[in-house]
């Protein structure tokens, strides 16, 4: 089969479109025939490879997935042949204290497609049936390849960490990324006033039309001093951070008495300053947050199903053109996600 293969890493035209053989489904797993796979920021990082961390090579890419279950091995149940499906991205134990509270990103042997086993990103993968979901009618193989990953991190940032409640206000960094969409719309779902930041003005209006109520451009404006305005010098109850070092202190200096920020990445850099003053004088939370649980995610899909939250999709492309998925990520000229069709 064809699949998205990372032998050594580098720049895009590291990713070889290799022909490798077949996933074999061991016990307890199912071969899913994909018909779409999702691109995520932690493709670029699985291709250049982690500071300070020893990827396995060579790796097939890709965390997202739909497709149609075509062979159940024994010991996999809760799926049939011929059932349209999605992938959870990510795996764990399913027998630890974490795992069992439903805080599988906290197990030891959590582990994401793409990253720690070979990923979605080619004709067929082999995943365990606990990984396996229905994908709703209503989606489309692209639609259901576009939403798991990013839907299920910014679901876990905003109402498992943050706690977000109706009437709160929530900054939101890069409206126009990944979890920028998927928050903006987690968060109008749960009553709150969103402001978001883009780089364009292209950007702006479609942020709006994804319920965004203020939208700031960045490049124009300090996003601090556009806080202070908009919500009358109070600050914002909760941010939701991507972006790390360019951001961090300003970030912190917008929230509001009794404010959490999460994050759950730093694109920009690990380096944060915090003026710690503002933490106690101001109760605030700092949060980290990564993925989420496989019960979050049945929530999502139903939300999915229901046309109350929507995957975005910016292009597909055939995976053979993989190389201007990844640059059009590094270029951040995207709104929303990347669909790749093998
Ligand atoms: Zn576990």
């Amino acid at each position: 089969m064809k699949a998205a293969l990372v032998r050594t890493h580098g720049g895009p035209e590291a990713i070889e479109i290799a022909e490798v053989p077949k996933p074999e489904p061991r016990p307890g797993e199912v071969l899913v025939q994909v018909k779409a796979a999702g691109m995520n920021h932690l493709d670029t990082w699985v291709r250049r490879g982690l500071p300070g961390r020893t990827l396995p090579l060579p790796m097939i890419l890709g965390a997202d997935a739909s497709g149609i279950a075509v062979e159940i091995a024994p010991g996999a149940d809760g799926v049939k042949e011929g059932d349209r499906v999605f992938v959870a991205p990510g795996f764990s134990c399913t027998r630890c204290v974490h795992c069992l509270s439903g805080e599988e990103a906290l197990c030891r042997d959590y582990g994401i497609f793409g990253e720690h086993r070979n990923g979605t990103q080619a004709e067929y993968i082999a995943v365990p049936s606990g990984n396996i979901l229905a994908l709703p009618d209503t989606l489309s193989f692209e639609e259901g390849a576009a939403f798991p990953l990013v839907f299920l991190t910014s679901w876990h940032m905003l109402i498992h960490r943050a706690r977000l409640r109706p009437g709160e206000e929530v900054l939101i960094h890069a409206g126009g990324s990944g979890i920028g969409t998927s928050s903006i719309q987690i968060a109008k779902l749960h009553g709150a006033r969103v402001i978001t930041t883009v780089g364009s003005d292209d950007k702006a209006g479609k942020a709006r039309t994804l319920g965004a109520d203020e939208v700031i451009n960045y490049r124009r404006e300090d996003f601090a001093q556009e806080i202070r305005r908009l919500t009358g010098k109070r600050g914002v109850d909760v941010v939701i951070e991507n972006v790390g070092q360019e951001t961090w202190d300003r970030s912190i200096r917008s929230l509001a008495r009794g404010g959490r920020l999460v994050t759950c990445g730093a694109t920009t850099g690990y380096e944060g300053a915090t003026d710690i003053r503002y933490v106690f004088f101001k109760g605030l939370s700092i949060l980290g947050s990564t993925m989420g649980s496989r019960s979050e995610l049945l929530r999502i899909a139903r939300f999915m199903a229901e046309g109350k939250l929507h995957p975005v999709i910016d292009r597909v492309l055939p995976l053979a053109r993989i190389a201007e998925g990844h640059r059009a990520m590094a270029e951040r000229s995207l709104f929303g996600k990347i669909v790749l069709t093998p």
